[in-house]
């Protein structure tokens, strides 16, 4: 399971890590929102966003014509032109999140750290820092200055929607 929108509230999303890590449950944490997501899509994204998803939604409008009115009148939603202008772009939207793990504050988060792969339900319990680590960020790295951060990709390539081999990855961040 993948629940990909998080909450505002600080003390929720630690106690939602904590207990995704004793369940075993993946997350897909995004930050500021899932609307960043969408806009990697487009184009990459870099800068802190200190919770707020403005600039985000602004430069997603602008990005393409299907997204133009995106979040005006409560209108989030992803269909018919909206969902085939996303359509296709998941590995671009991949990549530009997996930079974005590179150029994390702590300097010590890496996309080629992520695991993606399945978690056996009879694995050994991991502690909330090493679960989230499964992002590629850093068990010392907090969740909430992951900013900006979305996990998104690592749910395509568990489902095999993008993938990235080793190989690709130390090409991709030693600059072969
Ligand atoms: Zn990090």
């Amino acid at each position: 399971m993948w629940p990909a929108k998080a909450t505002r509230r600080d003390a929720d999303i630690q106690q939602a890590l904590r207990d995704a890590a004793v369940a075993k449950i993946e997350v897909g944490f995004s930050h500021p929102s899932f609307d960043l997501w969408l806009l990697l899509h487009f184009q990459s994204f870099a800068g802190a966003q200190s919770g707020s998803s403005k600039l985000v939604i602004e430069k997603l409008r602008n990005a393409i014509g299907a997204f133009k009115d995106y979040d005006k009148r409560n209108d989030k939603s992803i269909k018919g032109v909206r969902r085939e202008a996303l359509r296709g772009r998941e590995k671009t939207a991949a990549d530009n999140a997996r930079a974005l793990v590179g150029t994390c504050v702590s300097g010590a988060c890496k996309a080629a750290q992520s695991k993606t792969e399945p978690v056996d339900r009879d694995a050994p319990t991991e502690s909330s820092a090493q679960w989230s680590a499964r992002s590629g960020h850093a068990a010392h790295c907090p969740v909430l200055e992951r900013d900006p951060c979305t996990d998104v990709w690592r749910l395509l390539a568990a489902l095999g929607i993008v993938s990235y081999t080793k190989v690709a990855d130390l090409r991709g961040e030693t600059g072969f």
